[in-house]
Formats: structure tokens, C-alpha cells, sequence
């Protein structure tokens, strides 16, 4: 399982992420992209939450959305 980071400063607020993993993306009041839960850096998604996370991350057209590689 792998934890996963935001590079805020790429984020374009396309709003294509959170339809993806809504549970997981949140956006802030600037509408950059944020963790829904939580305000730290990394977030560790539950085993229901790795496949729609992965495929926000997939779908960033800035790669705003990183997998941590362990
Ligand atoms: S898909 Fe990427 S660019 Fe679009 S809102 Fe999400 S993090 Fe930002």
C-alpha cells in the first residue's frame, strides 16, 4: 500500500480528480486541489479508496497528484 502527495503549485482546479476519488480530494477555498480528511502531507488511502485514488492521479493532466514510490 502506498501513501500518495499533492504538489499544490501544479494543480490547474480542472476539478477532474475529485469525481474520481471523491472521498479521498477535496479542493480548498482557492479551489486547489487538497486530502479531504486531513491537512497533512501525505495521505495513506484505505484499501477501498487505492483504485479510485490511483485513477485521480492518473487522470491529473499536471501530474499534481503523486504516489509516494517506498
Ligand atoms: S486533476 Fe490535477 S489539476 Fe485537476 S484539480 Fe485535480 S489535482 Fe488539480
Amino acid at each position: 500500500m502506498s501513501s500518495y502527495y499533492l504538489k499544490k503549485e501544479e494543480c490547474i482546479m480542472c476539478g477532474l480528480c475529485q469525481r474520481k476519488a471523491p472521498t479521498c480530494i477535496d479542493y480548498d477555498d482557492n479551489s486547489i486541489v487538497c486530502w479531504k480528511n486531513t491537512d497533512q502531507d501525505e495521505y495513506l488511502p484505505t484499501k477501498e479508496e487505492e483504485q479510485p485514488l490511483a485513477n485521480a492521479a492518473k487522470c491529473c493532466p499536471t501530474h499534481a497528484i503523486r504516489q509516494r514510490k517506498n
